[in-house]
């Protein structure tokens, strides 16, 4: 009974994203006021400042870097691609592993400009906002591919992905908690996903708190669990860092409930 609940609702989550609409999400996520290039208490330059730190403190270094349920999003490593050689972008829908690939191909098309964010990004790495093109071709240059994942598999990635020792450092950004049923499966996925990484590695883990829905298109209600700040627990995983952030009423804007974002970093040890 318990095994036929836990497939249950995983297939239920899955039956959420059928409706996921790329653009509708861009549009609600990564445009202001969530991203607002002028204000520092925006949601997404606090993200970009948080993985600029991770990524420059000198521990989190290595050949491959690979981000769980990438989105339609690439924001989660314009830091990253500047210290891993290879960055391998990951997605359980087809729609969004289409809307990267059209960045990749750079064939116009794309339902958001990423011009502002890697603009942003360079200012923080100390460098001229004009060499914004120089980071996208080194992003371009090390995405080796883009790929399907689902945490809910105790191997979430095909098993010639990543080689036999692990990936060098794990992103994750609002992927587990809005693709669980419950606290149970979300812990579970961050157990698979954690299998990824080889000993030493780093994750780093970017959430909602306390939000228990979110709109992936308009009408696509999907359900996410509610988190605290205090419920990050992964086996063989050392917690380095806890930061937290909490949305100013203004960025309430009837996308999602969401009260705050977490971001962990993490060592497998
Ligand atoms: N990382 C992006 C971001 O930061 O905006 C997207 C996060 S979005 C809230 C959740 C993502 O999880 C979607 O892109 C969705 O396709 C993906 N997803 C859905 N089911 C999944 C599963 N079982 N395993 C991994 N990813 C899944």
């Amino acid at each position: 009974m318990e095994g036929k609940g836990k497939v249950n609702g995983v297939a239920a989550m899955a039956a959420c994203y059928q409706g996921f609409d790329p653009a509708a999400y861009l549009q609600y996520n990564y445009t202001p006021p969530r991203a607002d290039f002028e204000r520092k208490d925006s949601i997404v330059p606090w993200k970009l400042a948080c993985l600029h730190r991770a990524f420059t403190e000198g521990d989190v270094r290595g050949e491959l870097l690979v981000d769980i349920g990438s989105g339609p999003t690439l924001y989660q490593v314009l830091s990253g691609c500047e210290v891993f050689n290879k960055v391998l972008l990951t997605d359980f829908l087809e729609v969004n592993r289409q809307e990267l690939r059209g960045w990749l191909e750079d064939e116009g098309g794309c339902n958001l400009d990423w011009t502002p964010y890697l603009q942003h990004v360079c200012k923080l790495e100390g460098r001229r906002p004009s060499a914004w093109t120089e980071k996208a071709a080194k992003l371009r240059q090390v995405i080796t591919d883009i790929v399907p994942v689902d945490v809910h598999r105790p191997h979430p990635l095909a098993l010639d992905a990543l080689p036999s020792e692990g990936a060098d450092c794990l992103v994750s950004c609002f992927c587990l908690e809005s693709v669980s049923p419950d606290l149970a499966a979300f812990t579970r996925a961050l157990g698979h996903i954690g299998r990824l990484l080889r000993t030493g590695g780093h994750l780093l883990l970017i959430g909602a708190l306390g939000e228990s829905y979110y709109f992936g298109g308009p009408g696509v209600r999907i359900p996410v669990v509610p988190l605290n700040e205090a419920q990050f627990e992964g086996e063989r995983l050392h917690l380095i860092r806890l930061e937290v952030y909490t949305l100013p009423q203004d960025m309430r804007v009837g996308v999602d409930d969401v009260s705050g974002v977490f971001f962990v970093k993490a060592i497998k040890e």
